[in-house]
């Protein structure tokens, strides 16, 4: 599977291995049943400097690009499924709009404590009236005097429980439909709890990694915490959209993989009406489909990677890939399920957990249906659709 990796990649996932080892799926299973953050894992990804892998060397990071995180972030989801990978996803991406847009003396305040795991930060776009429409985000940041002072409300915001910073998209003007991606500022500052109301969502899976609604009261925000210029947010999380998409793609290709090795592994021990229902084709096709697939899925993740750290167009390899891991990671954690029969659904052989979780990243960060919209206009030249 891995011919095409350098001497230095397959030096890192070895690497890599040995930082995740001790989180074995007791370790998951563990905290997907108390909800409780992985501090442990956490912390052992910033000691190993794994959190600043794409980061780049001046600032305290390893300086490599997107096809090496996307190939860390795989490993880490076949380990420890979306639970590992949403607790550090937001550091590998989240530096990347930083690194481009924020001045020399920011980058020196906000990275380095991310990298050593000194601090986490959180990503506040999602509003729950305004949905994928991000250009029409309603949290407003108003100046006064030698201060912003920000009101509005977010939604899904992951780790916003452990974080003690945010990056956060707010109107500094308002919205002019001749230019409706201006008006928006990225602001990385303190997530002050005097001024943010925090409340978890329960959700379907990934327990251990809360994700939230935020209150946002008066929030006072100093000026040196605004990234670049005004009016220029959107401009600037679109830099960190696709990675993003790429590392979620990538994601849920890891835990698909992860399911199924343990439904070829049961297929092959698992005896009824006396041989291994593996023997049987109606499970051989299936667990071959999903190889097949997820084959493909892979080569184009890490094509659309590739095309990121070369700094060319890469947004509808990008969308492509999540859309096709996603599909594909749904059909296989589902392949899984039925390979186990009963099984599937125990807690104790994972895949149940798998299947919650391979939610995610079929709706996150964008839809299928968005995802594809976006491949039409952009890869085929249809119109746009939305
Ligand atoms: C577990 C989890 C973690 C998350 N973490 C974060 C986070 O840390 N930070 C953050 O900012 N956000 C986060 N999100 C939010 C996530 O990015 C959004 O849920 C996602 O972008 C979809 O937005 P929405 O839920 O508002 O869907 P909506 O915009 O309400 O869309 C609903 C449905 O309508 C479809 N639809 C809408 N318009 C069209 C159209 N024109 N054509 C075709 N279909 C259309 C969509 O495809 C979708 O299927 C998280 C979400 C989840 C579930």
């Amino acid at each position: 599977m891995d011919y095409f990796l350098t001497e230095d990649q397959r030096d890192l996932l070895t690497g890599l291995e040995k930082t995740l080892e001790p989180f074995d799926d007791a370790y998951w299973l563990d905290h997907d049943r108390s909800g409780e953050f992985p501090e442990e894992f956490y912390q052992a990804m910033a000691q190993g400097g794994w959190l600043g892998i794409a980061t780049p060397e001046e600032m305290g990071g390893g300086g490599l690009g997107v096809v090496e995180a996307a190939l860390m972030m795989e490993a880490v989801a076949k380990k420890g499924g979306m639970t590992a990978a949403s607790a550090i996803h937001v550091n590998i991406f989240g530096p990347g709009s930083l690194m481009k847009h924020a001045s020399e003396d920011q980058q020196r305040r906000w990275v380095q404590p991310l990298l050593t795991g000194q601090q986490r930060m959180c990503f506040g776009v999602t509003e729950a009236n305004v949905g994928l429409d991000t250009t029409r985000l309603k949290t407003r940041a108003v100046k006064d005097g030698n201060k912003y002072v920000i009101n509005g409300a977010k939604c899904w915001t992951t780790t916003a429980q452990v974080s003690d910073k945010i990056m956060l998209l707010a109107r500094t003007d308002g919205r002019d439909d001749k230019n409706p991606t201006g008006g928006l500022s990225m602001f990385y500052t303190d997530l002050d709890r005097s001024a943010v109301d925090i409340r978890k969502i329960e959700k379907m899976g990934r327990h251990a990694v809360d994700t939230n609604e935020l209150f946002i009261t008066d929030l006072e925000v100093p000026p040196e915490d605004l990234v670049g210029e005004e009016g220029m947010g959107f401009r600037y999380i679109i830099d960190s959209l696709n990675p993003e998409r790429i590392l979620v793609a990538i994601e849920a290709i890891g835990i698909a993989t992860s399911a199924l090795e343990r439904a070829v592994a049961y297929a092959k021990e698992r005896v009824v009406f006396e041989r291994p229902i593996g023997m049987n084709q109606s499970i051989q096709h299936p667990l071959a489909d999903g190889w097949a697939r997820l084959e493909a899925a892979r080569l184009l993740c890490l094509k659309a990677a590739a095309l990121s750290d070369a700094g060319q167009p890469c947004g509808v390899e990008a969308n492509a890939a999540k859309y096709l891991a996603a599909e594909t990671g749904m059909d296989v954690v589902r392949t899984a399920m039925a390979t186990h029969g009963g099984m599937g659904y125990a807690r104790e052989f994972h895949i149940e957990r798998y299947f919650r979780e391979m939610a995610i990243p079929y709706l996150v960060p964008v839809s299928q249906q968005l995802a594809l919209c976006f491949v039409a206009e952009r890869g085929l030249g249809l119109p746009k659709s939305y």
